[in-house]
């Protein structure tokens, strides 16, 4: 059925409360979205009906879960233009990104080799690659950014030489809200005979993503920000490179034969998922992207731009506001960060909270970007597909009275 984004907000029950007295003014879907009624029906109906463990069961029950579970991974490879066998299902967007790091770049990498990442990264994007560097002797540089918060590709150009061995960035940045262009980057990546890897955790979900149209050689994303269960996540990787990446974690499911001293692993995707794997979880995403589609991804992003748009017009003029990242547009995704002068970013959050206006405050787990924005945390208000124009007006009013209140 398609559903109208002028009235997704009533898919979605949590919303429908009050905080402190006041109607709840979800702004931190950076951090995690909501989950309309469908998905928790899923969740629900898997549970009531189909619970079994999958793979290993011959009788009806398991062979229902296991069908559901691998059709996901169908509708996944669907969502993201793929191949089924390209989908491996971990915990999230962490998990996806530490598995390529330990799994398949840690075997590759040399002494003076160098990765690429860039300042604007998640921890989760940045941590990993550094401990890889740390363990093989390669060497760590990192893409700088502009006055407008978009990567410096001049300065990328230059760093781009044949001991790149790894390209790592973020899709959409979590503090900026800069959409990176990916395709580019990949290219310039590949002409120098780098593998490519993207965190996509703040882009899906926002906008459509194609696996074959892009070229990466992995990307990943978490289902708890796409509107799903938190616990599932997905890494893509192309087919030629999974079979020559190794498991990080190892036991039941994932083998073919096992003997004493050595085991003969299973192809991908079963290779990587070691264990009981988050069933119901990936069954709650499943319905997650189907309604996701439901709403298209025309009107979703047409939506979240309006939304952008008007919050940074009229955050741009309160006086004593820095906002961080570039001017709403086609570079800005659905979240602005910003800091009010003379006012510590948790003290904005906590007051914006009495008004029922949640939004983030901190690091964001970029520590490297706070450094280079010359700031130790800042306040985030992150827009999905379910937020209105009063959900601004909202969080402007309470703004407004924040600055009255510390002046
Ligand atoms: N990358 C980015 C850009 C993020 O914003 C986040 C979460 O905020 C992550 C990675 C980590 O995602 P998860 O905690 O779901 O693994």
């Amino acid at each position: 059925m398609v559903k109208n984004i002028a009235t997704a907000r009533n898919d979605f029950p949590i919303l429908n409360q009050q905080i402190n007295g006041e109607p709840l003014t979800y702004l931190d879907n950076a951090a995690t979205t909501q989950k309309p009624q469908v998905v928790i029906d899923a969740l629900t109906h898997y549970y009531e009906t189909d619970n079994a463990n999958i793979h290993r069961g011959v009788y009806t029950l398991a062979e229902r879960a296991t069908e559901a579970y691998e059709g996901v991974r169908q509708q996944v490879a669907n969502f993201i233009n793929a191949q089924t066998d390209e989908v491996i299902f971990t915990r999230g967007t962490t998990t996806s990104l530490n598995w390529v790091a330990l799994g398949f770049a840690r075997q590759l990498l040399q002494p003076n080799d160098e990765i690429i990442i860039t300042v604007m990264e998640h921890h989760s994007n940045l941590v990993p690659w550094q401990q890889v560097a740390l363990q093989t002797g390669a060497k760590l540089r990192y893409i700088e950014i502009d006055e407008h918060g978009e990567l410096d590709l001049t300065q990328y150009g230059e760093l781009l030489n044949p001991k790149t061995k790894f390209v790592a960035f973020t899709h959409v940045s979590n503090v900026l809200g800069t959409i990176n262009p990916v395709k580019q980057m990949t290219k310039m990546a590949h002409d120098v005979g780098a593998y490519v890897v993207i965190d996509g955790a703040q882009a899906v979900g926002h906008f459509s993503v194609d696996m074959t149209d892009l070229d990466c050689d992995f990307y990943a994303f978490s289902g708890h920000k796409v509107y799903g269960p938190t616990g599932i996540g997905v890494l893509y990787g192309k087919r030629e490179l999974l079979a020559e990446m190794n498991p990080v974690e190892f036991g039941g499911e994932m083998i073919n034969l096992v003997e004493r001293q050595t085991t003969d692993f299973k192809p991908a995707p079963a290779k990587f998922e070691a264990g009981t794997m988050p069933i119901a979880q990936a069954i709650g995403l499943g319905a997650a992207l189907d309604y996701l589609t439901s709403l298209g991804w025309s009107a979703i992003e047409e939506h979240e731009q309006s939304l952008v748009t008007a919050a940074y017009q009229q955050l741009n003029k309160i006086d004593g506001l820095t906002i961080y990242g570039p001017a709403a547009g086609p570079t800005r995704s659905a979240l602005i960060t910003f800091n009010l002068n003379g006012v510590h970013p948790h003290d904005v959050a906590t007051v914006l909270d009495t008004q029922g206006v949640a939004v983030r405050a901190g690091h964001h787990c970029a520590q490297p970007l706070m450094q280079t924005l010359g700031v130790s945390a800042t306040t985030r208000a992150s827009f999905g597909l379910y937020n209105n124009l009063a959900d601004v007006e909202r969080l402007i009013a309470a703004l407004v009275e924040t600055k009255e209140f510390f002046q």
